[in-house]
């Protein structure tokens, strides 16, 4: 009898797995297919804002993808199978060369997200600053966000990238940070500008787990050892106040503003095209 239930047990797992792989060769296929399609994939930006002052300082490139048939469908999902897929440099570049765009008309530092696959790849660096020559953009303006993961590669490709990054004035990021395992001195060592302090920690405030106690010990050290702070995930005028209280140099999240079409970031910013050619036509007439 438990044999004959084990059977049937592995016989539903067998069943889920395949209709599980095949939804992922699907989403493969359709990624492919946004990829040359030009309607389906954006750029959202999400502000970052100073803690004290609440100024916009920053703002965050987010892709989006819309469906044609399932609609909106979340990074989580389709970046790792973008990955697996060799996709993801064609994606990281896409992004990147629209961010760099949006970064020459703003007066903020705009951040963008990179993959392990893509640090891991020798010409990254060469690729990037190629990039930067053909649009005549400052280094200076951007930020790089990669995780602590993508950092912890044993051939050392990843390092030599970041220091070549690093030389061509780029700004590093660490995302996500407490999720992983790198220490702050290996951090300084690699010469990273930021750490952007999970947002995991930030939902904890007020929960009496610790999470305030963590993220006042890693706002300190990263104090000493001259790296910034962003805190990721703010969702309440709580959390704004205590971290701004802790010293935590900026804040992102949901409080301050969701990501959003650069439409809209050119609103916030007070550069609005539209209304640039309204004075344009007034002044001439
Ligand atoms: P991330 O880089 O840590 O980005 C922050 C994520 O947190 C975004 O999710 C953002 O929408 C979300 N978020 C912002 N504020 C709040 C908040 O107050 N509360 C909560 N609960 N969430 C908030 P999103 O856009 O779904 O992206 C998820 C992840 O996908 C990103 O995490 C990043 O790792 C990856 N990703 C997104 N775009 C790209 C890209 O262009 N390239 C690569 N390689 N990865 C990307
Ligand atoms: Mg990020
Ligand atoms: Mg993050
Ligand atoms: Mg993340």
């Amino acid at each position: 009898h438990a044999k004959s239930a084990g059977r049937s047990r592995y016989a539903v797992f067998g069943k889920e797995m395949d209709t599980m792989l095949q939804a992922r060769r699907g989403i493969e296929q359709d990624l492919r297919a946004a990829l040359q399609a030009d309607d389906q994939l954006q750029v959202h930006y999400q502000p970052i804002y100073s803690a004290a002052g609440r100024k916009i300082t920053g703002a965050e490139a987010l892709l989006r993808w819309r469906h044609p048939e399932k609609g909106w469908i979340a990074p989580d999902i389709f970046i790792p199978i973008a990955e697996e897929a060799g996709l993801i440099e064609r994606l990281g570049e896409r992004v990147l060369r629209e961010a760099c765009t949006r970064a020459m008309a703003w007066p903020i530092t705009v951040a963008v997200n990179v993959s392990a696959i893509e640090l891991r790849n020798p010409a990254y660096a060469k690729r990037v600053a190629k990039l930067f020559f053909s649009l005549g953009m400052d280094a200076r303006r951007l930020e790089l966000e990669m995780t602590e993961s993508a950092l912890t590669d044993n051939s050392g490709q990843c390092e030599e990238n970041v220091k070549a990054l690093r030389e061509m004035g780029i700004r590093i990021a660490i995302d996500d940070f407490g999720t992983g395992f790198s220490s702050l001195s290996r951090l300084q060592r690699l010469d990273v500008d930021r750490i952007k302090i999970d947002r995991s920690f930030v939902k904890g405030f007020g929960t009496g787990n610790g999470d305030e106690a963590i993220v006042q010990a890693i706002v300190e050290l990263a104090r000493a050892t001259a790296l910034k702070t962003t805190a990721e995930g703010v969702e309440t005028d709580a959390q704004a106040t205590c971290l701004e209280e802790m010293g935590c140099d900026n804040l992102q999240g949901y409080l301050l503003s969701p990501p959003r079409p650069a439409s809209e970031i050119d609103d916030l910013l007070g550069i609005n095209p539209s209304s640039r050619s309204v004075e344009d036509v007034i002044t001439t007439l």
